[in-house]
């Protein structure tokens, strides 16, 4: 069998591992000349939004095959909203990620699972012409560019992130987030530290363009009092988008390509290494694609009610949120219990929004 995979990130790389577990080699074409980020950053996976799944690294090891370290494991979470600073512990309350150009980069980690990698650097080819010269072609270019051209694309969110890696004091255990209308609008910021010193700053912000991010990201410091060191900083255009089908002909959309991207936070890894690999299984067993990856596009919906939600708040409805969930009883089930908040509390939001609609009428 002849594959073609466009983009040698998380999902097209996942792919090729799990096709080569199948015995078969892909073209694996990719348009940067070294496998990693351009951007350098520390990613989060967050384990309450992850459930039902116990243990992401497990998930990888059992299901996607892949053995991936992370670089540290979250046991803070402090959250900032106006007037409000609340934090939670504890033992495991998900996983940072390295990314960028190291060694230690999940694409580095998962490339170098590959027993014999064929990767074309420096590639951009066109998929139609891939489309005609291979039994199938894998889209995970980690954007909607053919996505849309091929008309598969909907979208629920584009935006902009802008990132830096700064210095100060950090707790390499210790996620940081903010949310405040003054300089996010309806998104927010992060900090994932790298080392005690060093940290990856982001802040994502929907439906704003370049200049607007460079505007809200000097707010940022200004309204925090921020008073970290600079060292490198990229923005760069971030988009979540709603895909059907996933499969057109030959074609598999995998990854942010193929809808992977949360509309709620921008995350995306476990989602994207999930399909890349579920792609080589449809591909070679001859499943349904669209059934294998059918729960992970419902939890997308899931966390599009959440976007719709928070998009209405102010920043009195972001301190009220953050002051609920931080409750004794509501921080036990949600942080320290197995419920599956994501699933729940979208499904309560649908249930409210369905009978404010029935009251209008
Ligand atoms: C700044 C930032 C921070 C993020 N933080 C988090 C986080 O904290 N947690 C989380 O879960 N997710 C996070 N995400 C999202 C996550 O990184 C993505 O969901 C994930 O990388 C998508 O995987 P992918 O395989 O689709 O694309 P990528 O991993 O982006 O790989 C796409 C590859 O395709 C290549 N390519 C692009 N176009 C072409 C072309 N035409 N031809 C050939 N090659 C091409 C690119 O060079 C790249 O190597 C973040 C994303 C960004 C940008």
């Amino acid at each position: 069998m002849k594959i073609a995979i466009i983009g040698a990130g998380l999902s097209g790389l996942s792919c090729a591992h799990e096709l080569e577990r199948y015995g078969i080699s892909p073209d694996v074409y990719e348009d940067l000349d070294f496998i990693g980020d351009r951007e350098p950053h520390v990613t989060a996976v967050l384990e309450i939004i992850e459930r039902p799944m116990f243990d992401v690294l497990n998930y990888f090891k059992q299901k996607c095959h892949l053995d991936i370290k992370p670089h540290n494991t979250i046991k803070k979470l402090t959250h900032n909203a106006p007037n409000i600073k609340r934090v939670v512990k504890g033992s495991n309350l998900g996983y940072f990620f390295m990314r960028g150009k190291s060694e230690q980069s999940v694409k580095q980690q998962i490339y170098r699972q590959l027993k014999h990698p064929h990767i074309l650097f420096g590639k951009k080819p066109d998929y139609k012409e891939l489309a005609k010269a291979y039994d199938f072609v894998v889209i995970a270019n980690g954007c909607p560019e053919i996505t849309k051209a091929l008309g598969c694309w909907e979208e629920l969110i584009s935006g902009w992130v802008k990132g830096a890696i700064v210095q100060g004091d950090f707790n390499t255990q210790e996620l940081i987030l903010w949310i405040n209308r003054k300089y996010c609008k309806n998104g927010y910021a992060y900090l994932t530290p790298v080392s005690n010193r060093e940290a990856s700053l982001l802040l994502f912000i929907p439906h704003v363009d370049k200049a607007g991010i460079d505007y809200y990201w000097s707010r940022f410091f200004e309204v925090e009092n921020l008073q970290y060191g600079i060292i490198e900083e990229f923005s760069i255009e971030h988009f979540s988008g709603a895909v059907y089908p996933h499969k057109v002909d030959n074609i598999y959309l995998v990854g942010g390509a193929g809808g992977a991207i949360s509309p709620f936070l921008g995350f995306g890894q476990v989602n994207s290494i999930t399909m890349g690999v579920l792609a080589a299984q449809s591909m070679v067993e001859g499943l349904d694609f669209e059934k294998l990856i059918k729960r992970f596009v419902g939890k997308n919906n899931s966390l599009y009610e959440f976007r719709k939600a928070f998009n209405g708040l102010s920043n009195k409805g972001f301190h009220n949120i953050i002051n609920f969930v931080t409750l004794p009883i509501i921080k036990q089930l949600i942080y320290y219990t197995r419920f599956n908040v994501v699933k729940y509390s979208a499904w309560a939001l649908e249930l409210k929004n369905k009978i404010f609609f029935e009251l209008k009428k």
